[in-house]
């Protein structure tokens, strides 16, 4: 693992190209977003930088693909290993790039990384392929499948070594070599983990190094989680290559609460799903619908419930929520928050209504959770993907007018829904727009089962048999006997 630099000096970090630190002649800055002061310097790639890496990639290609899954297990599983050993180093790491809350790092995104690299080494031992026998013409058929080549992986800020490991685990476990980008924002922890030469990491931003990865030729497959705007440029600039893509998007997810449900229990679990790592989780809940007859006590119970929810120094462990990513980020969150005012909504707490209490050196992006109501299903914030730790609360009357307001916007990520009914449960989820319903619960996840969104949301699907579908060809061969 690089060494890190101490508090007073700026990392300097370096691409990881054929299994080599390899220094780069531009650089540009990455912020701490708790204090707004600038963390590290990331290497600003381009299209040189990317052609060193595909060669490199290229060249491991045959040595790795050939190797047997155990064995590429056992590379995964070393990598698991050392994430765990360091998971303090790589926590305050992950907490000062991003900005998020200490805790979070220690409990979710590390140890998710590490398990990523544990989950594929042994998930790919466990695929089998098909086969179908037709006697009346003397012939049976069967599938194989092949890793595709080079693997282009492009990963956003708010998770950012948890997101990376989910694309580099199935890549590498399936034999495929990768080079990934990560986000220019949050590079650190990419670059701390000291991966085998099959995994070339190239830093820098996505109109220069993700685009030249995109537009490589010989980069046949990426892998790409992000915005929804992104996803539009990258579709269009991979579409001359005809590449494979995979594309993991933003959301604007609702939960349904219904009259009969465990308040308490869905209380605590819609802010944590609200405002956990600042409400910058694609996952996040922004849009809540409450069935009118407990629409009074549930707002004044879940605005209570989202002033505790504690917003402070990052690296304090009794803090659940951090800074935002940037101030670019935090004023286009602020921005919704005002725009819902003057269409008349009402902010019942956070932005604007309470303080926010910080030492003098936390100059950085912070904001409280906030709640609002009175507010259309039209308005933009009802509408558009605010990703920060904003929610809109609303009543609704009735289960089809639920699920129908629910399902009108854009995007089909996820979706929550409470209700002690399970007749219910079942034909609210079955009718939701959403890759993804979680009934009385929220972020439980099987990763044998598919991730990822419809609509706006997404193309393609995550996970063991997903990823290994994703990252191979499959071919089809006819025997005649
Ligand atoms: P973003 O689209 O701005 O950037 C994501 C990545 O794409 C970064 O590495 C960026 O450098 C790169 N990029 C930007 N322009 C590019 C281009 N022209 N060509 C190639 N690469 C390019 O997204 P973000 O702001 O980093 O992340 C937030 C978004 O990600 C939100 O919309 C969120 O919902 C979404 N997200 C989705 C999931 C999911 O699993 N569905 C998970 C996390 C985040």
């Amino acid at each position: 693992m690089p060494k890190m630099a101490d508090n007073r000096t700026h990392l300097i970090l370096e691409n990881y190209i054929g299994g080599k630190f390899v220094p780069c002649a531009r650089h540009i800055d990455s912020y701490d977003p708790s204090t707004g002061e600038v963390y590290c310097r990331v290497p600003d790639s381009d299209t040189e930088e990317v052609e060193a890496a595909v060669k490199a990639a290229q060249e491991a290609f045959p040595d790795w693909s050939s190797r047997s899954p155990a064995e590429r297990g056992k590379v995964l599983h070393k990598l698991a290993d050392l994430i765990d050993a360091h998971l303090e180093e790589f926590a305050q790491a992950e907490s000062k790039d991003q900005g998020k809350a200490i805790t979070f790092a220690r409990t979710v995104d590390i140890p998710r990384s590490a398990y990523n690299f544990r989950f594929f080494a042994s998930s790919i031992l466990h695929h089998t392929t098909d086969c179908s026998q037709m006697d009346h013409l003397g012939c049976m058929s069967y599938t194989v499948r092949s890793p595709v080549g080079v693997a282009g992986l492009i990963s956003p800020w708010n998770l950012p070594l948890y997101l990376l490991t989910w694309k580099i685990a199935p890549a590498i476990a399936a034999g495929n070599t990768v080079v990934a980008k990560p986000s220019e924002m949050t590079s650190v922890t990419a670059w701390m983990m000291h991966a085998p030469g099959v995994v070339n990491i190239v830093f820098g931003t996505g109109p220069r190094a993700g685009d030249a990865l995109v537009s490589h030729p010989d980069v046949p497959l990426i892998s790409f989680t992000g915005s929804t705007a992104t996803a539009r440029v990258i579709t269009e600039h991979s579409a001359p290559y005809c590449k494979r893509l995979s594309l993991e998007l933003g959301g604007k997810n609702p939960a349904l609460v219904f009259q009969d449900a465990d308040l308490d229990e869905c209380i605590a679990t819609t802010v944590r799903s609200s405002f956990s790592n600042q409400g910058e989780i694609c996952l996040c809940t922004s849009r809540i619908f409450v069935e009118r007859s407990i629409y009074p006590e549930f707002l004044k119970r879940f605005v209570e419930a989202a002033r505790q929810w504690k917003t402070g120094v990052p690296t304090d462990n009794g803090s659940y929520n951090g800074a935002l990513i940037s101030k670019e980020h935090l004023e286009k969150v602020r921005g919704y928050v005002k725009l819902a005012q003057a269409e008349g909504g009402q902010v019942h707490c956070g932005e604007g209504v309470d303080a926010l209490d910080l030492p003098e050196r936390y100059r950085g992006f912070f904001m409280l959770p906030t709640v609002i109501s009175d507010v259309a299903d039209a308005s933009r914030c009802m509408q558009e993907e605010i990703f920060g730790p904003v929610t809109c609360v609303v009543p609704f009357d009735g289960e089809d007018e639920a699920v129908r307001r629910a399902n009108g916007v854009r995007y089909g990520l996820s979706a929550t829904v409470w209700s002690r009914d399970v007749g219910r449960v079942h034909r609210v989820a079955r009718g939701l727009q959403a890759g993804l319903v979680w009934t009385n619960c929220w972020l439980i996840r099987d990763l044998n089962l598919p991730f990822g969104g419809v609509k706006d949301s997404g193309i393609g699907r995550e996970g063991a048999r997903d990823s290994y579908h994703f990252f191979t060809e499959v071919k089809t061969i006819a025997v005649k006997h």
